[in-house]
């Protein structure tokens, strides 16, 4: 039977995922040294409250690439760095026809400014 199989299979799975928690956290720690607690795109600024949502971006998108000068991070706020994903995604998929299908960016103030012009 696989039993003994699928509890090797987890345990491996379960020292991946911790060995790589490690290492963000390592250099989670070491970007936040070199650098202010502010969100490098909307200049939010972070405490030790919310330091939680302030995350480490790669800026070549490679998370193996950990310069320990900090280089190749970015601190930004979880909606800044969900941001500057989906803009790479979107770049790297710039060839493709997609003329018509929906762009799948999402806009929280997209209805926003048509709402004040009707009041005022
Ligand atoms: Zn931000
Ligand atoms: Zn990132």
């Amino acid at each position: 039977m696989s039993k003994p199989d699928q509890e090797r299979l987890d345990r491996v799975v379960a020292e991946a995922r911790r060995s790589r928690e490690q290492r963000e956290q390592q250099y989670r720690d070491r970007a936040l040294k070199i650098y202010p607690w502010i969100c490098g795109r909307c200049a939010r600024e972070f405490t030790r409250e919310n330091l939680h949502q302030l995350t480490v971006h790669h800026r070549d998108h490679n998370h193996d690439n950990n310069p320990s000068d900090g280089s190749n991070w970015e601190l930004l706020c979880l909606y800044c760095h969900d941001n500057e994903h989906s803009r790479y995604l979107d770049s790297a998929e710039g060839s493709q026809p997609s003329e018509e299908a929906p762009r799948a960016t999402y806009q929280p103030f997209a209805g926003l400014e048509s709402m004040l012009k009707r009041k005022t």
